[in-house]
């Protein structure tokens, strides 16, 4: 057993640095699904399945129809922050991705048993590869049938780490986390088809089509009640002044687009769907202030999709390791922006078709 008596420093073995790491970004399987969805995503993917044995414990698969990985890259493909997203820090500034830091396929395989299947278009045939540890495991890339595309297969999450495992909750619970992440990103993904289902199963829990529209995805994930009271929010600021010396620092650019259930509905717990520069996110300022908005008038809980769009320079998104959360410059005044619109939206005249169904 390990005791440091001697009270000396070493330097820890590179192996024990990435477990420490991996730890960090993948918490349950539905951090890796979300690792993998971003990655589906940023290779330009209009279709998505997910399939998932044990809640993800067990079994997890994530199969994209994106532009795939070129036979050289494999080696790299799970390497610590290696990346394809970015070259410099200044890059950050003007990151169109939703991944960066070549830190989430390193973890994962790290973390689990990670199969990797890839076909470019260009490629004949598909190459299937094994990771342990983030390394390729021999004999290297093997040719195989498939798709163009990548299929993430990871197998026995945390094998590794039996103190993780007893953390997770149980299958069913996890598979909830995961479906309640696949959906909020098939409803801030419109263009793109989501699916998620048990392995094994023919019907997806959740299904969604490519090139519908955000409120048919509402409909799709939270059901017909949800959908009908949803009022359409609209709005935005370019250059407007904030107090204090003027300069591009010190004026208001942003638009937020998204969708507000109106003062009918009411639902067991609030639902907050924050997107910000196409990151999912949880932002705990705006979901208290909107909270209050809708207790204040109705009593209820409100069901909130907020598209946020600013300025690239005046976020950043690398400030939690599962780039759950955000910090952006003059956070205050937008939200107080975001707030008022959504309070004239409740005093407004009645937009939603809650009525419809009972007329
Ligand atoms: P990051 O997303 O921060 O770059 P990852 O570890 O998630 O880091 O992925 C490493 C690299 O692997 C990516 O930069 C990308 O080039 C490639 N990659 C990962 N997933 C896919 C995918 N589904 N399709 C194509 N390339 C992928
Ligand atoms: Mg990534």
């Amino acid at each position: 057993k390990f005791s440091n008596t001697g009270h000396r420093i070493v330097s820890l073995d590179p192996e024990v640095v990435q477990q420490i790491a991996a730890g960090e970004v993948i918490q349950r399987p539905a951090n890796a699904v979300k690792e993998l969805l971003d990655n589906a995503l940023d290779a330009g993917s209009t279709q998505i399945t997910i399939s998932v044995k044990e809640g993800g414990k067990k079994l997890l698969t994530v199969q994209d129809n994106g532009h795939g990985i070129e036979r050289d890259d494999l080696p790299l493909l799970c390497k610590r922050h290696a990346t394809s997203k970015l070259r410099s820090f200044e890059d950050l500034n003007s990151l169109s991705t939703l991944g960066f830091r070549g830190e989430a396929l390193a973890s994962i395989s790290t973390a689990a048993h990670l199969t990797v299947i890839t076909k470019t278009a260009a490629a004949v045939a598909g190459l299937k590869t094994r990771y342990r540890n983030t390394i390729l495991e021999p004999p290297g890339p093997l040719p195989c049938a498939a798709q163009n595309g990548t299929t993430f297969i990871v197998d026995d999450l945390f094998y590794n780490n039996e103190q993780r495992r007893k953390a997770l909750g149980s299958g069913a619970e996890e598979y909830a986390r995961i479906l309640d992440l696949v959906g909020r990103y098939a409803i801030s993904r419109p263009d793109v088809g989501f699916s998620c289902k048990k392995q094994g199963e023919r019907r997806p829990e959740l299904h969604t089509v490519a090139g519908t529209s955000t409120q048919d995805n509402i409909r799709a994930v939270h059901g017909a009640s949800i959908a009908k009271s949803m009022l359409p929010l609209e709005l935005s600021k370019s250059g407007e002044e904030v107090a204090g010396t003027p300069s591009t620092e010190n004026t208001l650019t942003f638009s937020v687009s998204g969708f507000v259930s109106c003062t009918h509905y009411s639902g067991r717990k609030g639902i907050f769907l924050i997107r910000i520069n196409g990151h999912l996110v949880q932002c705990r300022a705006l979901e208290h202030s909107l909270e209050a908005a809708y207790f204040s008038h109705a009593r209820n809980k409100p069901f909130v999709y907020l598209d946020l769009k600013l300025p690239g320079d005046q976020v950043d998104v690398n400030v939690h390791p599962t780039k759950h959360e955000v910090v952006f410059l003059h956070q205050d005044e937008i939200l107080a922006c975001i707030n008022e619109a959504v309070e004239g939206l409740l005093q407004g005249p009645i937009r939603c078709h809650c009525m419809q169904s009972i007329a």
